[in-house]
């Protein structure tokens, strides 16, 4: 494989002030200047190599963004407290009042929440097609259009976007290709396929310990120093900053992203197999009978995987919370929302994650009441967490609803 993810994070080497195998942490708001000159210089971007005031820009976060960058093989990256914030700099940073965005109709809530009823406040409007349909993606476009976004595999239904075509249309079409990579850490390097923007919410399989939230933005040199612009940065200005603390530990996880990557790729492909031939209706991108099976071989690093999201449809909300509440009960895993944590994690989105979608939008695009969407965890004897959780799906008299 040519391009490497986890090896370029592996290349990067940093030490510590007295000599540390993890860098030192910098603990300070604020830094001092020798020179007055030199302040000023700073402030107006003109000096490399000094800090000014840790919500523009820290060592611990520069050392977290450029790990992260290396991974998505863009030339820099910013971290940020949240995916959110992560998000929202970056749509604020490249529309102005007036402007359109063409986005993916099956995003996480909170994204959808942000350009259905935040972004129009302020003359920013933003057209919802099925992206997997990319004439509709197409002839979603007008004049003003200056953003297609995107998830790589989307949040909750699991579709594949067509990360070369649609940035072939983007291009065509002088728009920013923006690509939420949140479920597909490794697996499926935007950037490399085309991609302008890659956005990251680390507090899901990144940083994988469920102890933060975080974000982080990985783009041009040109387009990250935009962000942090003390004077028009969406970034430096709305102020979601990580703290050097948290960049630090983050930064320490995700030295196992890999390992952990592969161990949740087996652990749900084995378990999509095994429902999938009980009958069971689930999705997964590892599964022939996903849509965009084929599509996602075109895309992803091999090595890592189909990833560790899957959907099961329990056939009703009912029975989707019966079956939460009786896995929980057993110990396979909790019921929560977020994802990427060692243990599995499930909810059903129609009334958690996604639920900020309409309802006749949610049936619109095929999210059913009784989707559970499962992200599997780092379980050591995978088969024997199958035994368990088909015990309670038949001990709930859940039945299969076939694929086919
Ligand atoms: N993008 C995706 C795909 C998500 O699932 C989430 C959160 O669930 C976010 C972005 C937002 O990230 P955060 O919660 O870190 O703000």
């Amino acid at each position: 494989m040519s391009f490497n993810p986890a090896d370029n994070i592996q290349d990067l080497q940093y030490f510590g002030e007295f000599g540390g195998v993890n860098p030192s942490i910098s603990d300070s708001s604020t830094y001092t200047f020798l020179a007055a000159k030199s302040m000023i210089d700073t402030f107006e971007g003109n000096l490399e190599g000094c800090y000014l005031y840790s919500r523009h820009s820290s060592p611990s976060n520069l050392y977290l963004g450029e790990a992260l960058a290396a991974m998505e093989g863009t030339e820099a990256a910013n971290v940020s407290s949240s995916g959110m914030g992560s998000i929202s700099s970056v749509l604020l940073q490249i529309c102005s009042q007036g402007d359109h965005i063409v986005s993916s109709r099956t995003i996480y809530g909170g994204t959808y929440a942000f350009l259905k009823n935040f972004t129009p406040k302020f003359g920013i409007d933003t057209s919802f097609v099925d992206i997997t349909d990319l004439d509709k993606v197409a002839a979603a476009i007008q004049k003003n259009t200056k953003i297609l976004y995107i998830e790589s595999i989307s949040n909750p239904l699991l579709e594949v976007a067509d990360i070369r075509a649609l940035s072939k249309i983007a291009k065509e079409n002088n728009l920013k290709l923006i690509v939420d990579n949140t479920f597909s850490p490794l697996q499926i390097s935007p950037v490399i396929l085309g991609a302008d923007v890659v956005i990251h919410s680390l507090t899901k399989f990144i940083n994988g310990t469920s102890d933060t939230v975080g974000g982080v933005i990985c783009g041009s040199n040109q387009f990250i120093e935009d962000l942090k612009n003390v004077n028009d940065g969406a970034s430096m200005l709305l102020g979601p900053v990580m703290d050097s603390l948290r960049a630090a530990s983050v930064l320490k996880n995700l030295r196992t992203l890999h390992i952990r990557m592969k161990k949740h790729s087996e652990n749900a492909m084995y378990l999509a197999q095994q429902f999938e031939k009980d009958g069971y209706k689930i999705i997964y991108p590892g599964l022939p009978s996903h849509p965009q099976h084929e599509l996602y071989q075109s895309l992803y690093n091999e090595e890592y995987g189909y990833g560790g999201m899957l959907t099961l449809d329990a056939g009703s909300l009912e029975k989707a919370d019966e079956l939460m509440e009786l896995m929980q009960e057993r110990n396979l895993g909790y019921l929560a929302v977020s994802l990427g944590f060692y243990k599995t994690l499930f909810n059903a989105p129609g009334t958690a994650t996604s639920s900020e979608i309409p309802i006749e939008e949610q049936e619109e695009m095929g999210l059913t009441s009784g989707l559970i969407r499962f992200s599997i965890g780092l379980d050591n004897h995978i088969e024997r967490t199958y035994e368990d959780m088909k015990f309670c799906l038949e001990s709930l008299k859940i039945m299969a609803h076939t694929n086919v």
